[in-house]
């Protein structure tokens, strides 16, 4: 029995050590992630963190990956998924509360089944609600930041805490917890507004339309590479910059919307750094302008 063993055998949360980053990501790259955690309440994910702590790991949360490059090293640190913290309820004048595990799709067609309106934006997003309060995700100009109330989470010491409205300090694709990558998102409040349940899944329609229409759904990713700079679209400087189609490796600038970075197959993590590198510096280059990314690094460097 090794250390981790030793450590983990005083828990009864369910866990893996045989993944890989590859698995947990839309992009599916990157290497062998030492432990997964599954946690499947607060009190489980509290003693998580205490356990972290006296083991001096560090802790790294997850939802659906599909806004992370896994690393080729693989990750060290110690991974808890959110993916089993799946509470949806309906609360009362248009509020729905959801565990940070929950699909954002799913509770999008849970508010548009009880007629509620404001979430539309979400159908097409691959994440979590966790994922979604951190990123502060956004599409065609609805977003986290206009309908999220209250939010529970632990912080670094495993303390429950809570944030009401102003206090997410949203931005654009961000949040408190991006600027505190070290606290855990259980579940988030929302408040939506009666609408008519038929125009609602007509504008959820329209959105999963458009997105199969322009993004390249086919292939592997984690949506839009780069975030939108000042009064313009990355995809469009990076097309005028010739980049369509170019490629390191199976990384790939997506040929149908120049925004996406694809794995056309056998990708490496290294490969698409690379690629986001050269587009960041022919974009550069040629209008001056700095691509920030949106989608994170996991693992090692
Ligand atoms: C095809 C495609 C289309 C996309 N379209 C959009 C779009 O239109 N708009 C948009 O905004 N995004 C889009 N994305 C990106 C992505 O789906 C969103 O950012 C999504 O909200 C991420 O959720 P996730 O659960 O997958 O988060 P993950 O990728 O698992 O994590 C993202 C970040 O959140 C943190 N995190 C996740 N869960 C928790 C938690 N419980 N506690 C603390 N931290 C946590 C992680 O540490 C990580 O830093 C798209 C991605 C793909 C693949």
């Amino acid at each position: 029995m090794d250390d981790l063993e030793k450590l983990l055998a005083e828990t009864d949360i369910a866990y893996r050590r045989d993944c890989t980053l590859a698995e947990l990501t839309t992009f599916k790259v990157g290497g062998a992630a030492d432990v997964v955690f599954y946690p499947e309440s607060v009190e489980q994910c509290a003693a998580l963190i205490r356990l972290a702590g006296q083991a001096g790991k560090k802790l790294v949360f997850l939802g659906n990956g599909s806004n992370v490059i896994g690393s080729d090293r693989g990750c060290r640190d110690w991974i808890v998924l959110s993916t089993r913290l799946t509470e949806l309820s309906l609360g009362e004048n248009g509020r729905i509360c959801a565990g940070a595990g929950v699909k954002t799709v799913k509770v999008s067609s849970f508010a548009a089944q009880n007629s509620l309106s404001g979430l539309e934006f979400a159908q097409g997003i691959p994440g979590t609600v966790g994922g979604a309060v951190f990123m502060n995700a956004g599409a065609y100009g609805g977003s986290m930041d206009q309908i999220t109330v209250k939010t529970h989470y632990l912080d670094e010491t495993g303390r429950l805490c809570v944030l009401e409205g102003k206090e997410h300090q949203f931005g654009y694709r961000e949040s408190f917890f991006s600027r505190n990558p070290g606290c855990m998102i259980l579940s988030t409040e929302l408040l939506l507004t009666p609408g008519n349940a038929e125009e609602i899944h007509g504008r959820m329609e329209d959105f999963r339309k458009r997105r199969k229409e322009k993004q390249p759904l086919e292939y592997p990713s984690a949506g839009s590479t780069f975030k939108r700079p000042q009064g313009d679209f990355a995809g469009r400087l990076i097309e005028e910059a010739g980049l369509k189609g170019y490629r390191i490796g199976d990384a790939q600038v997506s040929e149908k919307h120049a925004g996406f970075i694809i794995n056309r197959g056998c990708a490496t993590g290294d490969e698409i750094m690379q690629l986001i590198r050269v587009v960041q510096e022919r974009v550069k280059e040629r209008f001056g302008v700095d691509l920030e990314c949106e989608v994170r690094y996991l693992g090692e460097k």
